[in-house]
């Protein structure tokens, strides 16, 4: 559970959000309750509910965006309601509110579902009996303070979440070849996995493994070498299709999950990259550069290690082979 906050920010904020709304609503709708100011004490027990529900509802799911966004609505919608009943006693409710906003939904929602509720709270005053504000001065000032409240805090949060996306990027891309890193590779292996499980959806995985790449780096240079590196995974990703991906491994190793793929197509494509390899990039002499890959399906996976084990494991027998080959998982050729 902590795990789960520790790496989805957005959960962790719909349920802090969650939870400091209802603890500090509670006590108001009692109170409103037994005081007979019974459609006050209904608006504050459906802010709580929907809250609970949308913290609910987004553990269960693991979608953050549609009870966030429903706890965004409701919460403006009830502060509205609010005001228009009990008027100039609740306005400075109104500030915290607009910062919590920001906490649940994109930047940019968060700032239109302000404006809109500004403007309802400002229409409320031209209605009849309104108490919302005593005088004109008063009116100026609240919209004046809510749009920079809300102007400020939108350049904020807009600022943290492309920050926010670049440090994602730093830590899922690898800055040499453009491929992803290990960091996602074992939640894209357990996901299929569990694909494979729930609706028996075959991957395939290959490891591939530049051959006497050492060599290359002693005879030509260690940039020579990355420049390779770094025109291999293009060359990958033109050969797979938008659902596949190729990630990193370590030095001159590289994973690439096929998503529906059964084994006699895995090794044909496989094969196609072995040849590609081979075939259309060089070393800086002209030579030729080849590849071994060691290619497993998902059927006899236990977990991701069990996977990759078997991969790897055919990856050491196309070295043992002689390189240049690729060779099926003993597991998966059963
Ligand atoms: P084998 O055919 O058995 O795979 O032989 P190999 O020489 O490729 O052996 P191994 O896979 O153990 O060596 C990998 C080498 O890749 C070692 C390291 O110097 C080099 N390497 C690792 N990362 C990088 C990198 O980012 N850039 C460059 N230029 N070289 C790297
Ligand atoms: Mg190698
Ligand atoms: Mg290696």
């Amino acid at each position: 559970m902590l795990q789960r906050l520790k790496h989805d920010f957005h959960l962790l904020m719909i349920t802090l959000v969650g939870l400091i709304a209802s603890c500090t609503l509670l006590p108001y709708a009692l109170y409103r309750i037994a005081t007979a100011s019974y459609l006050v004490g209904i608006v504050d027990l459906l802010m709580i509910a929907v809250s609970t529900a949308s913290v609910w509802m987004a553990w269960r799911t693991g979608d953050t965006e549609k009870p966030g966004f429903l706890m965004a609505s409701v919460f403006c919608f009830g502060a509205v309601l609010v005001c228009m009943k009990l008027g100039q006693d609740v306005l400075f409710w109104i500030y915290p509110l607009m910062v919590f906003i920001f906490f649940l939904v994109a930047p940019i929602k968060a700032l239109l579902l302000l404006l809109l509720m500004v403007c309802a709270i400002v229409s409320l005053h031209f209605s009849e009996h309104s108490t919302i504000f005593s005088t004109n001065f008063q009116l100026l000032a609240f919209i004046t303070t809510t749009l920079v409240t809300s102007i400020f805090a939108y350049i904020f949060a807009y600022r943290t979440h492309l920050q926010r996306q670049e440090l994602r990027r730093l830590a899922t891309t690898d800055p040499l070849t453009g491929a992803a890193t290990r960091h996602s590779l074992t939640d894209e292996l357990s996901s299929a996995i569990e694909q494979y499980q729930h609706k028996a959806v075959v991957s395939g995985l290959m490891l591939l493994d530049l051959d006497h790449f050492k060599r290359i780096n002693d005879n030509f240079g260690h940039h020579a070498g990355d420049q390779i590196l770094s025109q291999l995974v293009p060359l990958l990703k033109q050969m797979i299709r938008q659902q596949d991906s190729v990630f990193r491994y370590g030095g001159e190793e590289f994973v690439l999950l096929i998503k529906d793929i059964q084994l006699a197509d895995l090794h044909r494509l496989a094969e196609k990259i072995r040849h590609a390899v081979w075939h259309q990039l060089a070393l800086p002499d002209g030579s030729a550069l080849t590849t071994s890959i060691g290619i497993a399906t998902v059927q006899h996976a236990h977990d991701w290690e069990s996977w990759l084990q078997s991969a790897d494991v055919a990856l050491y027998q196309a070295k043992h082979n002689g390189r240049n080959q690729v060779v099926i998982a003993a597991t998966a050729a059963q």
